[in-house]
C-alpha cells in the first residue's frame, strides 16, 4: 500500500513510505516523535535497522523529536535518535553492532554507546 502511493506524495510522504516499506523489524516507543528529523537521519536509522536486523533484534526507537535532552542536542534539530538496547542480553553483541553501525555510515555521523541506549546523530563536518 505505502509503496503504491510512494511516488505520487510529497518528499516528506515518499521519505515515510520507504521508511514504512522496509522497516518491517523497527518499532518506536509510544511518545516518541519524528516531525523534522533529517533525511541524513532517517538514512542512518534505516542501515542501523539493517544491522540490528542481521543480529535478529528488532530496532526500537527511544527518542528521536521528543523528551529533554542537552540544550544544544541534535534531537530538538531533527538529526537524532537513540535506540533501546536493554533487550539484547550480551554485551558484546551490544559493542559489535555499534561498530557496524560506525562502519556503514560516513563520518558525518556519531554513535555512542550510552548505559542505556545507542545514540545516533548526523553532524555534518565540512
Ligand atoms: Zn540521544
Amino acid at each position: 500500500m505505502f509503496f503504491v502511493f510512494a511516488p505520487y506524495g510529497p518528499m516528506r510522504m515518499r521519505l515515510l513510505s520507504v521508511l514504512f516499506y522496509y522497516a518491517y523489524n523497527m518499532k518506536l516507543k509510544d511518545n516518541v516523535k519524528l516531525r523534522g528529523i533529517t533525511p541524513e537521519l532517517l538514512i542512518g536509522i534505516l542501515i542501523a535497522e539493517r544491522i540490528f536486523d542481521k543480529y535478529k533484534y528488532e530496532l526500537i526507537i527511544t527518542s528521536a523529536v521528543d523528551s529533554k535532552h542537552s540544550a544544544t542536542s541534535l534531537h530538538y534539530a531533527g538529526n537524532a535518535a537513540d535506540f533501546r538496547i536493554r533487550h539484547i542480553s550480551d554485551k558484546s553483541i551490544i559493542t559489535q553492532i555499534v561498530q557496524e553501525i560506525k562502519s556503514s555510515l560516513t563520518q558525518d555521523f556519531d554513535i555512542i554507546l550510552e548505559p542505556d541506549h545507542i545514540h545516533l546523530e548526523h553532524q555534518p563536518r565540512f
